[in-house]
């Protein structure tokens, strides 16, 4: 399969063959023909999949062969939960549309807004954003959602976490009921569903990995290890395994920080990257990670969600998260495209239940070990997992920056929808 056998344009393939992928990946596969043919569809994809690509190139070509000769309302919408995600989205979708016609921009919180409303002014196709600000913008008059075409949830299920409904549910108010809706998601909960019942219509689910799967090259494993001596125990690892690249989860930004400087004091290049930092201090961090600049990357999970990393070979959780769906995203960065990849969890009287919750979840049990020199003495009692089922909906992501601009709630949530392009093959040329 090729992308000129998925019935791509040749602009569209000659972008991606410059990017150098050869054939689609999985997901490619299978979303990019639905999508082309005007459905609904709710992907279960996590980052790492290729799913960016998966949902741009078909609405793009879209775009392309509906557009009108002179006007150039906003058309196609993406919202993403954080601002690394919406760069890192956009930064694709100009990729991709390098030999075609279609403007395209990024709105995010954080930064000056006066240059973002004049691209907007200027007339963008299609734009990438997250919710907060994309709301402040349109509540400014800087643009409309009447001619919205395609509407694009990415990474549906942090969206949800960081209490992001109401404003999806008010920005989908403003746009026309006859649209195209497509969800990605890497998990499935009951609380997902729901979001997807309120906005899809009749959608085709398209699913590369079984459903909370995590990828099946990463090993995981566990040391037992007292909770004043993480730190002490992450330098020795990071130190004697040589390691040059990993990604370091704490739960809260103070912890993000503390950890950062001491790994700095201990003559190990590191930077911290959550929620209260600037955009700047993130998008620098990142660099320097990705560029090998820093070795140690210490993250919150907000701050991490989506992030583009790829062939990761060492995802360490200094905390277990709380809620065992975010186990499954936060070692979604190892064991990349093929490569295998070790996840390593640190884990502390308090964190046992944590860590049950998340076997259950993965359906396995992770292997633990105790240290020589670092045997727990710890004795403080567990503390309560949340649990999905309950809804990480929710719940607010109070340790990081993300700051949602309204409480989680389901009332809000529109009733089903009419929704859909309402073309059910070819496009249809100039509807304007
Ligand atoms: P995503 O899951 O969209 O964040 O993509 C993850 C990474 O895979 C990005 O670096 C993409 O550039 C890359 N990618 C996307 N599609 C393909 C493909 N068909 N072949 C190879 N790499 C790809």
């Amino acid at each position: 399969m090729t992308f000129k056998d998925l019935g791509l344009s040749p602009a569209l393939v000659k972008a991606v063959e410059e990017k150098g992928y050869t054939k689609p990946s999985p997901i490619q596969e299978k979303a990019i023909p639905h999508i082309l043919e005007g459905k609904d569809i709710l992907a279960s994809a996590q980052t790492g999949t290729g799913k960016t690509a998966g949902f741009t190139l078909p609405v793009l070509q879209y775009l392309v062969e509906t557009k009108h000769p002179k006007y150039r309302p906003l058309r196609a919408l993406v919202l993403t939960p954080t601002r690394e995600l919406a760069a890192q989205v956009h930064d694709n979708v100009r990729e991709y549309s390098k030999y075609v016609d279609i403007k395209s921009t990024v709105v995010f919180g954080g930064v000056n807004a006066k240059p973002q409303i004049a691209t907007l002014r200027s007339g963008v196709d299609i734009l990438v954003a997250t919710p907060g600000r994309l709301l402040d913008l349109h509540d400014q008059k800087a643009l409309s959602f009447k001619r919205v075409e395609v509407l694009i949830l990415d990474e549906a299920d942090r969206m949800l976490d960081m209490g992001f409904v109401r404003d999806i549910n008010k920005i989908i108010s403003f746009m026309p009921a006859k649209r195209q809706n497509l969800m990605f998601s890497a998990t499935f909960s009951n609380d997902i569903k729901k979001l997807a019942s309120g906005i899809l219509r009749d959608p085709v689910s398209v699913e590369t990995a079984p459903q909370n799967s995590t990828a099946k090259k990463v090993t995981h494993k566990v040391y037992k290890v007292d909770k004043n001596k993480k730190t002490e125990f992450t330098i020795k690892l990071i130190k004697e395994g040589n390691w040059n690249q990993v990604l370091v989860f704490t739960r809260t930004k103070h912890g993000a920080n503390k950890l950062t400087e001491k790994l700095i004091k201990a003559d190990i290049s590191a930077a911290a990257i959550h929620g209260n930092k600037s955009q700047g201090a993130r998008t620098k961090a990142l660099k320097n990670f990705k560029d090998g600049s820093i070795k140690i990357l210490v993250a919150t999970d907000i701050a991490a969600r989506g992030l583009d990393i790829p062939l990761l070979p060492h995802v360490v959780n200094f905390e277990l998260p709380n809620v065992p769906e975010d186990y499954v995203h936060r070692i979604g960065r190892t064991g990349r495209a093929g490569a295998a990849g070790e996840a390593i969890s640190l884990v502390c009287s308090e964190e046992s239940e944590y860590q049950s919750e998340i076997e259950k979840l993965l359906n396995e049990k992770l292997k633990s070990t105790i240290v020589a020199g670092f045997e727990p003495t710890d004795t403080d009692p567990p503390k309560r997992a949340a649990s999905q089922s309950k809804g990480s909906f929710g719940k607010k992501n109070k340790a990081d920056g993300n700051k949602p601009k309204s409480k989680p709630h389901f009332k809000g949530n529109k009733p089903s929808e009419p929704s859909g392009r309402g073309r059910t093959s070819a496009p249809k040329k100039k509807r304007y």
